[in-house]
């Protein structure tokens, strides 16, 4: 899917008649994307170790902290297999046991589902996620689910913006700090909302599509379309003056690289949503120290009204994000009711096991529960006599000749006894 989307994303082509991700057209002019930062290293000379913006980090190593044995600690026998391990563990000092699901990007992501219903009893289960951008388990998923988030939003747009700002490497390792990131979004956000646009959705790629170097770049969607050039350059004087402090920019003799381009199809716009709303971050090694950093960042961010129906609809196989949309608000996708989540998790095997149907982004129609066969007497056979009929008596004429039999009866014993 995402080399799909780099193959039809090269295709894009910006107001400026550049292309936005073909690296053979202009290689200066790549889109921030397709701009392999180590590209730019090569051409300078230098090497990963010497650049300016990888500076040493003395933050704590938290992963591998959360890893650290107690002393006294049995350590892990090398060469084994990991499963006895957890086993010895287990057997041995169940309370220093740190099996991998603990690891705050283990293996286990995914393994867990919380089953829900809506008020008919409309089944369906959601995995349990990690939403971590360099989460292999769970990427897929958590794509789909931030687009399932998205999707009511941009839906209002057509047609729409898209803009992507990167900034010259020199500024960069002032960018390693969320609380930077966070400003600049708001700033741009702020920015177009005063220039007239209603509608502004912001987010950041922390790295271009080979990653391995930090390389932010903020790509902004917004319900704008094709500007004249005079326009055109007033719009990124004013994003440039916004974001780097003229001073800066002259110092250094870089300035903000900002590409503009529109999409006016429903599957253009979609495709760019899609590719907007991808983990860049794809592999934490590429910069532990910034990983942590981010934990908890809130990427995606929304500026402006949003009360407008739907411009554009789903086409083509995007359609099967439909069945998502409700349940980005907590509703059944079948009912449309409000879905009660079970808090306590079951392995997601459970969830197999009963053949759910998978609607995409970790959800899983469930079968309704059949009913447990009515072991109670079923009286169809018996039949209403007809009134007037001698066997039909009230209760107080039953009694009445019971008692009467009885008498008889102990008339008899008397008579026998006699
Ligand atoms: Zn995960």
């Amino acid at each position: 899917m995402v080399n799909g989307l780099a193959v039809a994303a090269s295709r894009l082509v910006t107001q400026d008649g550049l292309s936005l991700l073909d690296p053979s057209l202009n290689r200066a002019e790549r889109t921030p994307e397709a701009v392999a930062v180590s590209g730019i290293c090569r051409e300078r000379g230098e090497s990963l170790k010497t650049l300016p913006d990888f500076p040493e980090t003395n933050l704590p190593q938290y992963s591998t902290a959360v890893l650290d044995r107690p002393t006294g600690t049995p350590q892990k026998p090398p060469q084994k297999d990991d499963l006895l391990d957890y086993l010895e563990q287990e057997a041995t000092s169940p309370w220093t046991l740190k099996p991998h699901t603990q690891k705050p990007y283990g293996k286990m992501c995914g393994s867990l589902c919380l089953i829900g219903q809506d008020e008919d009893g409309n089944r369906i289960a959601k995995r349990i996620v990690c939403g971590r951008e360099w989460c292999e388990d769970c990427r897929d998923i958590s794509h789909r689910r931030r687009i399932a988030r998205v999707l009511p939003r941009l839906m209002q747009i057509c047609p729409m913006s898209y803009i992507v700002i990167t900034f010259p490497l020199e500024v960069r390792s002032m960018m390693r700090d969320p609380q930077v990131l966070a400003i600049i979004g708001k700033k741009v956000r702020r920015l177009l909302r005063r220039l007239g646009y209603q509608k502004v959705y912001t987010r950041w790629h922390f790295f271009g599509q080979h990653g391995e170097k930090y390389h932010p770049h903020l790509n902004v969607l917004c319900d704008g379309e094709w500007l004249p050039p005079e326009q055109l350059a007033e719009l990124k004087d004013l994003i440039r003056r916004k974001l780097l402090p003229r001073s800066i920019a002259k110092t250094i003799g870089k300035d903000l690289d900002i590409r503009y381009a529109y999409r006016q199809t429903p599957k253009k716009i979609m495709h760019t949503i899609k590719y907007v709303t991808k983990a860049s971050f794809r592999d934490i090694d590429w910069d532990e120290p910034l990983a942590n950093a981010l934990y908890g960042f809130h990427n995606g961010c929304f500026a402006g009204t949003w009360n407008d129906p739907p411009k554009w609809k789903l086409t083509g196989t995007d359609k099967k994000f439909n069945a998502l949309l409700p349940l980005a608000e907590g509703k059944h996708p079948v009912s449309g009711k409000p879905i009660v989540w079970n808090r306590r998790p079951i392995p997601f095997v459970l969830v197999l096991m009963e053949e759910p149907v998978d609607i995409g982004g970790g959800y899983y129609l469930l079968p309704p529960i059949r009913e447990p066969p009515n072991l109670a007497v079923r009286p169809t056979n018996l039949t209403e006599l007809p009134d007037g009929d001698y066997r039909k008596q009230t209760n107080l004429v039953k009694r009445h000749g019971e008692r009467a039999d009885n008498i008889l009866s102990l008339l008899g014993d008397g008579e026998s006894y006699s």
